[in-house]
């Protein structure tokens, strides 16, 4: 048996195009849907097991990276687009009417991860994108009811098509909201 992760996944995953400058998401409204022009390439774009992110029909896992918020414009029916969850850290702005996450924003200036957006390439025609390049938040889909007997093949199969699977973010994210974190109580040091 196979598993399946995402489609993004399965199918073999993409690397970017060099000098790839963005492209268009677009919601799954056959009609009049929301569209939102990325002006850049996909940075840290990842396999994510949280239950918040939005991910297509049957797949296990979401795929998400992140893009400056000023290269992140609404270009059509902005008027659908509502937040999720306006408690959460991050704000997924989606369609009210197919329920499409478009960006998801954190307004937070103190967090780590401030000025950045989460998006889903996969919501774009375009080709050049960069594909996912770790898995987050393994462990966490869990709750979203796999059992804990399938997560040893669900890791297997994540290690086989090049994801290093992680039960939080990656180390490279880690630390950076570590530094963070350390600048903000003064006990950072470069070296
Ligand atoms: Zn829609
Ligand atoms: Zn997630």
């Amino acid at each position: 048996m196979t598993i399946a992760i995402h489609p993004a996944v399965d199918r073999g995953i993409h690397k970017g195009t060099d000098h790839f400058a963005g492209g268009t998401l677009r919601c799954q409204c056959a009609h009049d849907p929301v569209e939102v022009r990325i002006d850049a390439q996909v940075a840290f774009n990842h396999a994510c097991g949280c239950s918040k992110c939005w991910k297509p029909a049957g797949a296990l896992f979401s795929v998400v990276g992140v893009v400056p918020r000023d290269k992140v414009a609404v270009s059509a029916h902005g008027e659908k687009l509502s937040v999720v969850d306006d408690k959460a850290l991050i704000q997924r702005h989606a369609c009210s009417a197919c329920g499409t996450h478009l960006f998801g924003r954190i307004e937070n200036k103190d967090h780590a991860f401030y000025g950045l957006d989460f998006i889903h390439t996969e919501l774009s025609k375009d080709t050049g994108w960069d594909g996912p390049g770790f898995a987050a938040f393994v462990s966490s889909i869990i709750e979203s009811g796999t059992p804990p007997s399938a997560m040893a093949e669900v890791r297997q199969t994540l290690r086989s098509k090049g994801l290093e699977p992680y039960d939080c973010l990656s180390p490279e994210l880690m630390d950076i909201l570590a530094i963070h974190a350390a600048k903000a109580k003064g006990t950072y040091r470069e070296a």
